[in-house]
């Protein structure tokens, strides 16, 4: 086995024992990444120089007997709406092409403090909209379990990225899914934490009281490994949550035996592929063979979560995106002679089409004869999906369902039909318009040997219920698999 298949966990135990040395793991991520990218194309912008020198440091250290934290040593990559001081931050959109953030996220503080090896920044969705990457202004990424499929997004290039070896860890935004539903198409596991236990300082806002950064990996350990990592009260992000926070790495091993697991029928309608259904429902039997007590749960409203989403959430981003213009940063366009033409011009010829459309429906939604019709409807919509998980949360510990409706589609099946590409997020939105966990861990294979994702969600802060679950999920499928044959 080469380093770079390595997990985080077994990586961070080999440098302790000395048995490789953190630029050895560093190295073999970067030719890694010469030999896969040409085909995965998970990178926007690669920083191997920066990678190798955080390395050298941490061997550094190693070599002076200094205890170093999990993450120390470990090459990670980061979804290109992430702040990163000093390197180009783009979030695949044409706006911020030549954006060079002056600061790093808070997050990227606390991996610079734990001796992360940065490898570069991954593609997405332009400005983390979309549910295939295909949205990038930049390019296509790839899946790697088939090349001609997309990874789904918008953190397509963290999830590609781990699938493909070429990183070891990785860091996604999820806002209606955007972590769960690509961990998902590429058989990785990724969380979408709390609201407001990670701090969003540094992450380029689409909708904010949706929006939070998490973790992927290729075990469960691992994504818990990167969540303690990165989690914590922050004064600069006013949605920071104050609370003292459980260990979870190690600490995962409960199993589910006498665990209360809620299934929502809602989750299993019309929608879900049949494949989907079956694989999900194979691993709740055995859940429940292994000692968990499998309840019924109801959450009445699913069927209009996804319209209140794409309302609250574009209603956010049309706020959001105004202060691209041309003026204060980023992409200014040429032609124009007056202020207005400028706005105009720069905002029609820097943003790409999915995130006009958001624009659009979302100063619509909040517009003085629409607001009370739409946006009030949605706010109270969301208001009902909170009661309604709570009360579910009454009669169970977490609960069970697909993580996407599919499994990885081919370039170009859903561009032409926004609608279609909106359903993708079906079974993740929910989570986000409640504040909740989740979680996505791999569940099974369709007939075409394609990745199909389980989702457990839980109550806020119960991060290590729901990551127990997942644990117990993928200690029943044998634990962690090696990589697909690329190409
Ligand atoms: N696919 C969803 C959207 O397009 C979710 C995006 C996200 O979570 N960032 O809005």
């Amino acid at each position: 086995m080469q380093l770079y298949e390595k997990t985080a966990g077994e990586l961070h135990d080999m440098l302790r024992k000395k048995d490789c040395s953190a630029s050895e793991a560093v190295e073999s991520l970067i030719e890694r990444i010469d030999a896969v990218e040409g085909k995965v194309h998970a990178y926007l912008t690669k920083t191997p120089e920066l990678a190798r020198e955080t390395a050298k440091k941490v061997d550094e250290r190693l070599a002076a007997g200094e205890e170093l934290s999990p993450l120390a040593g470990i090459p990670i990559a980061i979804k290109d709406n992430i702040c990163t001081k000093g390197v180009r931050t783009t979030c695949a959109s044409k706006m911020l092409e030549n954006f060079v953030p002056p600061y790093s996220a808070t997050v990227v503080h606390k991996l610079e403090h734990a001796g992360t090896p940065v490898l570069g920044k991954l593609n997405l969705d332009e400005f983390a909209m979309g549910s295939s990457c295909e949205n990038s202004h930049f390019q296509n990424t790839a899946n790697p379990h088939d090349l001609g499929r997309v990874p789904g997004g918008s953190s397509g290039g963290s999830a590609a990225a781990l699938a493909a070896g070429e990183c070891t860890l990785a860091l996604g935004s999820d806002t209606g899914g955007s972590i769960r539903q690509p961990a998902s198409y590429c058989g990785v596991v990724g969380l979408k934490p709390t609201y407001g236990s990670v701090s969003r300082y540094g992450l380029v806002a689409f909708a904010s009281s949706l929006d939070q950064i998490g973790p992927m990996g290729r075990s469960v350990e691992d994504v818990a490994l990167l969540y303690e990592a990165i989690r914590g009260m922050d004064e600069r992000d006013l949605t920071s949550a104050q609370r003292e926070y459980e260990p979870l790495h190690g600490q995962l091993d409960g199993g589910v035996r006498g665990m209360r697991l809620g299934v929502p029928e809602e989750y299993f309608g019309p929608g879900v592929e049949d494949e989907v259904k079956e694989a999900v429902r194979a691993q709740i039997g055995e859940l429940e063979r292994s000692g968990a007590v499998i309840v019924p749960v109801s959450l009445p409203s699913t069927g209009y979560a996804l319209s209140a989403y794409y309302i609250i959430s574009s209603a956010e981003a049309s706020s959001n995106l105004a202060r691209y213009d041309g003026v204060k940063y980023g992409y200014r366009s040429e032609n124009g002679s007056s202020l207005e033409e400028l706005y105009l011009n720069t905002r029609s010829e820097g943003f790409g089409d999915e995130v006009k459309r958001r624009i659009m429906l979302g100063t619509f939604v909040l517009s003085s004869g629409y607001f009370d019709a739409y946006y009030k409807r949605a706010k109270i919509l969301q208001g009902r999906i909170g009661q309604e998980f709570a009360s579910a949360f009454d009669a169970c510990d977490a609960i069970l369902t697909p993580t996407a409706p599919d499994t990885a589609f081919r370039f170009g099946e859903h561009t032409a039909d926004p609608l279609k590409m909106y359903a993708s997020d079906i079974c993740t939105v929910t989570v986000n318009i409640a504040g909740l966990p989740a979680v996505s861990v791999p569940c099974g294979k369709d007939k075409n040997g394609l990745p199909i994702g389980m989702q457990i969600i839980g109550r806020k802060f119960s991060e290590k219920t729901i990551l127990t679950v997942a644990k117990a999920v993928e200690t029943l499928r044998g634990g962690y698999h090696s990589l697909p044959q690329i190409g």
